[in-house]
């Protein structure tokens, strides 16, 4: 079980104490305004408890890849706006992220007020975990926060360095993330399905490896199951498939053989000459009958049935990567299905539902069950380095 100090270890009244907060405000813009709030929604409890609780809040975050330099249209400046929208509160922008431009700001903020400091990837100890840098900002605080779960797969100054020069917690969004992926995969209650899927398995292999040590099925659908397809000798036809990899494929199902888990793979497929929305040489059939001008662009109806059987006898789900082709109809029949599937059995209490990945989070919206999984995760990178296994340095370092 992780345990990390959160923001209940702090002392209830934080009255001019100087809080260091990592957050992730990386938002995606374009013409100059944010066009998802979503990572500033996440960050927002932290930032406003903080600021309740009577803490001069300074908040750390990266902006784009500006590689160690200043950078004009980098600043973290231009997502101030966003920010104060979201918090609905002024906040006061701080070109500097540590010297005497910060003391003097912070001199200036009173009990509650929050400051945005610089972009801390203008400076290259940010992304080299520089002692002296991170000691620099370090000194304009009294503790640490980290919210930023998505920034913890890197050991960056502001995502790790900091944590072992101050007193370091999660924040309440790093708090959650933490305790839904517990409770996903290192506790997680018996039986446990993990579904991948998506374009390749060889963005997943390492993903793949330590499922089949830590689950009792795991579900292979989008195109990477078409190279465990082929694995097995099937003619897999134009698909999209990874015929180097057939190899690999083979030893991850002989390891998961090995470890008792039962591995998914689809027997029956749609399937199309052309890759273009309800094209008119559709069909849907078994996958042993995929012609060779033909191209694998969901799992089928039937594969469909079987897997949501296999949801019904699980008490844990853990999801990354679309069955299908989603974004192109009718090849998101079989995602929306089983994560309309998913939905109702979490509703229904009998599953926990974990589900990451930047498509994998658009395909559960697409379906409309956003509100009923039980964490989706936003992190991208990070939540699939946790889905390999891995320690994030970011998480490591605020280790009790
Ligand atoms: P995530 O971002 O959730 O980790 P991936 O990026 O790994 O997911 O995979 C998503 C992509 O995989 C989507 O663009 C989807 O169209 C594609 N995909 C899924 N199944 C197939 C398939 N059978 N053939 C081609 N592409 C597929
Ligand atoms: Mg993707």
């Amino acid at each position: 079980m992780t345990t990390f100090k959160t923001l209940d270890d702090l002392p209830h009244d934080l009255t001019g104490q100087r809080a260091l907060v990592r957050v992730d405000l990386n938002l995606p813009m374009a013409d100059g305004e944010a066009t998802d709030l979503t990572r500033a929604r996440a960050v927002a409890p932290t930032i406003l408890e903080l600021a309740d609780r009577g803490a001069k809040v300074l908040l750390l975050a990266h902006f784009g890849r500006p590689k160690g330099k200043r950078h004009s249209t980098m600043s973290t400046s231009f997502i101030q706006g966003a920010i104060e929208g979201v918090l609905d509160k002024e906040i006061m922008f701080i070109s500097e992220v540590a010297g005497p431009v910060v003391t003097q700001s912070i001199d200036i903020l009173r009990a509650g007020d929050i400051g945005l400091l610089e972009n801390t990837r203008f400076w290259p100890g940010e992304e080299a975990n520089d002692t002296e840098f991170a000691k620099g900002i370090a000194a304009h605080g009294d503790f640490y926060v980290n919210d930023a779960f998505s920034a913890a797969h890197r050991a960056h100054a502001s995502t790790e360095g900091l944590a072992h020069l101050l007193p370091a917690y999660a924040g309440r969004a790093m708090q959650k993330e933490l305790e839904a992926l517990s409770a996903a995969l290192d506790n997680p209650m018996p039986p446990v399905a993990a579904l991948v899927g998506g374009a390749k398995v060889s963005s997943k292999l390492a993903v793949l490896e330590h499922l089949v040590t830590k689950v009792q099925h795991l579900i292979i659908g989008g195109g990477m199951a078409n190279t465990f397809l082929a694995a097995n000798g099937v003619d897999v036809g134009k698909s999209l498939c990874e015929h180097d990899l057939t190899g690999t494929a083979t030893a991850i199902l002989e390891a998961a053989d090995k470890a008792g888990c039962t591995v998914h793979l689809p027997y029956d497929v749609v399937v199309s000459k052309e890759f273009a929305a309800n094209p008119p040489s559709l069909r849907t059939c078994n996958v042993h009958e995929v012609a060779e001008d033909e191209m694998i662009l969901d799992i089928g109806p039937q594969a469909v049935e079987a897997l949501g059987d296999v949801l019904k006898t699980c008490k844990t789900l853990v999801w990354n990567g679309p069955l299908g082709a989603f974004e192109t109809p009718p090849f998101d029949a079989a995602t929306m299905s089983l994560a309309k599937t998913a939905a109702a059995l979490t509703s229904e209490g009998s599953l926990v539902s974990v589900a990451g990945g930047g498509d994998t989070v658009a395909a559960l919206a697409q379906a409309g069950v956003t509100g009923e999984v039980t964490y989706i995760s936003t992190a991208g990178g990070a939540f699939l380095e946790w889905m390999e296994g891995k320690e994030l340095p970011g998480v490591a370092a605020l280790q009790k």
